[in-house]
């Protein structure tokens, strides 16, 4: 479904992904894992147009979208959920909800965005009128994964969704990942937490420096020593 190959992005002189390659399928969950600086969100950016990919390629579904320009991503079935969530302090549950439909234009669809939202995260249904200012960090957690969800995505690229969250509440949006899997949509996941990510996701990629440095079944990252030693806190 998406197929990244060979790719250079810098930020001025900063080389920050050096030639990565990576491959999501149709329905899988990919954990991408690593620690700070070492590529994550700049990979992330760079698949949504917002930072600029030097060469290489970046497709989804047979299609080269490579530089796309950012406000054209939605339209190709790509949808993120950005690290810090981001939902606007002001404005309501709803209000910020519309906003992730942004590219829908038939009403009834909308409407259905909203149902499949409030199915999946019945507190925000309960808050639809509140201010997302007035929201927990989970209840706003859940909001910046709604309304990535209200353009009807294929992927859905998950930026760190468990940052500054208490850990009942990071098992909570974890569970909710894989309900939104479940539901035939397909996830890139970029986690700091490790062991949660790994233990929802079907595959996963171990970046360091701007390149691969591992990659395979989730299980099988999990239970190896380098991993467990760097990355999930185990000697
Ligand atoms: P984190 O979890 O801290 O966000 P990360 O794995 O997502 O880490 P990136 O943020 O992608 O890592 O950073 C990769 C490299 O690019 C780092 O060396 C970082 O300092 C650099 N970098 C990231 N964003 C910028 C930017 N806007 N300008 C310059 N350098 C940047």
């Amino acid at each position: 479904m998406l197929k990244i190959e060979n790719l250079h992005t810098y930020y001025g002189n900063i080389h920050a992904l050096k030639g990565i390659d990576l491959e999501v399928k149709e329905g899988e969950i990919v954990s991408l894992i690593g620690s700070n600086g070492a590529g994550k969100s700049t990979l992330l950016s760079t698949i949504t147009g917002v930072a600029h990919a030097k060469s290489g390629s970046i497709t989804f579904k047979s299609n080269n979208i490579t530089n796309i320009p950012t406000y054209h991503i939605a339209n190709t079935g790509i949808s993120i959920s950005p690290e810090g969530r981001e939902v606007f302090p002001a404005l309501t549950v709803e209000e910020n909800l519309r906003l992730g439909a942004y590219i829908v234009k038939d009403k009834k669809k909308i409407e259905e965005g909203y149902e499949r939202v409030y199915k999946l995260f019945p507190r925000l249904q309960e808050r639809y009128k509140q201010t997302a200012g007035t929201l927990s960090g989970g209840e706003q957690q859940m909001l910046a994964i709604g309304r990535a969800l209200m353009s009807n995505p294929q992927l859905l690229l998950l930026d760190e969704p468990s940052l500054g969250l208490a850990p009942n509440i990071v098992l909570l949006i974890f569970d909710l990942i894989r309900s939104i899997n479940e539901q035939g949509i397909t996830i890139l996941l970029i986690e700091q937490n490790a062991n949660m990510a790994l233990s929802v996701s079907n595959r996963a990629y171990v970046l360091e420096n701007g390149t691969v440095s591992m990659s395979g079944d989730a299980k099988q990252i999990a239970n190896d020593p380098r991993v467990k030693k760097a990355y999930l806190g185990q000697a």
